[in-house]
């Protein structure tokens, strides 16, 4: 394969990446473009320091991946991103937040820092799980510290269905932050040790709540060790499953929903759709034959805080056209929005907390 400065140079500056790219809908400078992030990688590789402006263009980015569907020369913008961030990060250059989230996931297992025994503290005697079953269920960070209750549901949902999943003995961080901050060796051994722990407890599908957790374990684990003996599936892919099975029974309701979609999860966009659509609501598109990041992942947020809130905006903006609001299954999209003060005005709900409600 081409080193990436020889990638780069296949640039044709169509402007296709920047078209897409959530960041250029609310920053209005080229230097912001995913085409200049990525053409700052020949001055990383000289050992060149990057101005200011430069480097902050680096780190606006969510990684949604939305250019490198669009570039017409196979560029994998995304990919170089991280690898222009790898060595920013071994100048000691990386911006304020960045060290210190992924010291918090690679010491802690969790972002926030948190205690990570209490993950768990969401499980509670109504639900049901196995010892030994072929079905695992792992949470994720934000479900387990922030939306305990989705986690509840995912179990009771499943429960319904006659599934008592697994649950992983040392659940924590997929570690998606802390590889897309370009810090790939320092997840090599992390992605090894929790693969085989998973495969060491027989569990052949792996239920997962969280799409970075999803993208995190379908794509970038076999790149950082090898392919999982198990599959990862996100929860809504079973809960389709088990309503096409008739196992789940949903009562019927009139409505219309907005649905914001999952970065990492785009390909699975029916999916959402038709489970809203067995409830009995249309779907009321955010923006026609587009997708758009919520604009937290990958150190925005923290780091650029009021970028970020600009581009949660979009969405909260065209949900507030959609009768019955916007429905979430990206917990870190939903903790991003209701951060936001104009999220007051709209009805949100996550999927699952939704699909719980409705079952018969
Ligand atoms: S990955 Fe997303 S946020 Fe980053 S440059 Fe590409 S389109 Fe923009
Ligand atoms: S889409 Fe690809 S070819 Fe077009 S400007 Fe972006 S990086 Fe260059």
């Amino acid at each position: 394969m081409d080193d990436y400065r020889t990638i780069v140079s296949r640039c044709t500056d169509c402007g296709n990446c920047a078209d897409v790219c959530s960041i250029c809908r609310v920053v209005d400078d080229s230097v912001y473009s995913p085409r200049s992030k990525i053409e700052l990688v020949g001055k990383l590789e000289d050992g060149l320091f990057l101005e200011e402006e430069e480097l902050d263009s680096l780190y606006l980015c969510t990684m949604c991946g939305l250019c490198d569907d669009v570039c017409p020369e196979d560029i994998p913008l995304s990919d170089v991103i991280k690898y222009e961030r790898g060595l920013v990060a071994v100048r000691g250059e990386e911006p304020e937040k960045t060290p210190h989230i992924i010291d918090n996931i690679l010491e802690a297992k969790n972002p926030g820092g948190f205690d990570n025994s209490k993950r768990m503290d969401w499980v509670s005697d109504d639900l049901e799980f196995s010892d030994d079953g072929e079905i695992g269920y792992m949470a994720g960070c934000w479900i387990s510290f922030k939306y305990p209750e989705i986690a509840q549901q995912t179990v009771k949902v499943l429960n319904k269905a006659g599934i008592k999943p697994q649950l992983i003995e040392d659940e924590k961080c997929c570690g998606l932050f802390v590889t897309d901050n370009g810090h790939t060796a320092e997840l090599e051994l992390y992605a090894k040790d929790y693969t085989m722990e998973i495969e060491n407890q027989g569990i052949q599908t792996l239920v997962v709540s969280c799409p970075a957790c999803y993208g995190q374990m379908n794509d970038m684990y076999p790149r950082l060790y090898r392919e999982p003996e198990f599959e990862v599936k996100l929860s809504m892919e079973v809960y389709k499953d088990l309503i096409e099975e008739g196992k789940l029974e949903l009562e019927e309701t009139e409505g219309e929903l907005s649905i914001k979609d999952g970065c990492p999860v785009s390909h699975l966009f029916n999916i959402p759709r038709e489970i809203v659509d067995e409830m009995g609501y249309s779907v009321k598109e955010l923006f026609e034959d587009e997708t758009i990041c919520c604009g937290a992942p990958a150190g925005v947020k923290p780091n650029y805080p009021e970028i970020s809130e600009k581009i949660g905006k979009l969405a909260i903006d065209k949900a507030k056209e959609t009768r019955d609001g916007m429905v979430t299954y990206c917990p870190f999209c939903q903790y991003h929005y209701e951060g936001i003060e104009e999220s007051k005005d709209i009805q949100m709900q996550d999927l699952t907390t939704l699909l719980h409600k409705k079952l018969k």
